[in-house]
C-alpha cells in the first residue's frame, strides 16, 4: 500500500541527543498503524554489535546493516520483487552512508513513494560534515534538528573527541571505530574554551 508521503527526511542531532531512541519510537508508531518499516543502519558503527540499534535509554532492535559498497536502491528493489514492499525506511547512523547511498535513498523515496527518515550527526569532532550528512543537507525534503543541551545550558553543536589525556582533540581520522577516545557533545563556546585550555587559540589551520 502506498501512503502518499514519499519523501526524504534528515533528522540531525549531536551525540546523546536520543536519535536512536527516536528512530525506534518512530518505527514503533508506524508499525502500530500497520505500516511496514525497513530499519537499517550504516556499517561504520559497530560498538553494539553489527546489527543492533541500541539507544541510551534501553530501547534496542535489530537492523539491516548497510555497508559502504551496497546499492540501497537495488536492495530495496529486490525486496519489492520478493513481496517485501516497505512503505517507510528508517535509517540510523546516517552520517556514515556514502553520498551515493543518500542519492539512492532519494531515488527510492521519489520513485516508490517511500518515506525515508535518516537519523544522524551533522558534523564530526572537527565540525566538518560527514559524507552522508552533506548529501542529506543537499537532497532532503525536510531537515529537522533534534536539539540537546550542553552542560552549560546552551544547545550542543560540536561532537568533541576527548583523548586519553582528557583533552579535546583536533586531529585524527573522521571515523575512529573501536578507539579508546570518548566523545562529549558541547556547545560552540564550551568547545572553544576546551580548545583554548588545550593550547589551541587559532582555528585556522587546525580545522577545515
Ligand atoms: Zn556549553
Amino acid at each position: 500500500m502506498k501512503n502518499g508521503m514519499g519523501k526524504l527526511v534528515f533528522k540531525f542531532g549531536a551525540m546523546g541527543s536520543s536519535k536512536t531512541a527516536q528512530a525506534l519510537m518512530t518505527r514503533y508508531n508506524y508499525e502500530a498503524k500497520g505500516t511496514r518499516v525497513w530499519l537499517v543502519k550504516s556499517s561504520a558503527d559497530t560498538r553494539d554489535g553489527a546489527d543492533i540499534l541500541r539507544s541510551r535509554i534501553g530501547l534496542q532492535a535489530n537492523a539491516f546493516v548497510i555497508t559502504p559498497g551496497m546499492n540501497v536502491k537495488e536492495l530495496y528493489e529486490v525486496q519489492r520483487m520478493d513481496g517485501d514492499s516497505y512503505e517507510v525506511i528508517i535509517a540510523d547512523e546516517a552520517q556514515f552512508f556514502t553520498e551515493e547511498q543518500i542519492w539512492q535513498f532519494r531515488e527510492i523515496a521519489s520513485l516508490y513513494d517511500v518515506t525515508v527518515i535518516c537519523y544522524g550527526l551533522r558534523t564530526d569532532f572537527r565540525c566538518q560534515l560527514f559524507p552522508g550528512s552533506k548529501a542529506l543537507f543537499m537532497l532532503a525534503d525536510d531537515i529537522d534538528e533534534i536539539a540537546s543541551v550542553c552542560k552549560c545550558g546552551r544547545k550542543t553543536v560540536v561532537n568533541a573527541r576527548i583523548g586519553a589525556d582528557g583533552k579535546v582533540m583536533v586531529r585524527g581520522p573522521q571515523v575512529e571505530i573501536g578507539g579508546n577516545d570518548k566523545y562529549e557533545s558541547l556547545c560552540w563556546t564550551c568547545w572553544r574554551k576546551a580548545l583554548r585550555d588545550n593550547g589551541v587559540d587559532e582555528l585556522k589551520g587546525i580545522v577545515g
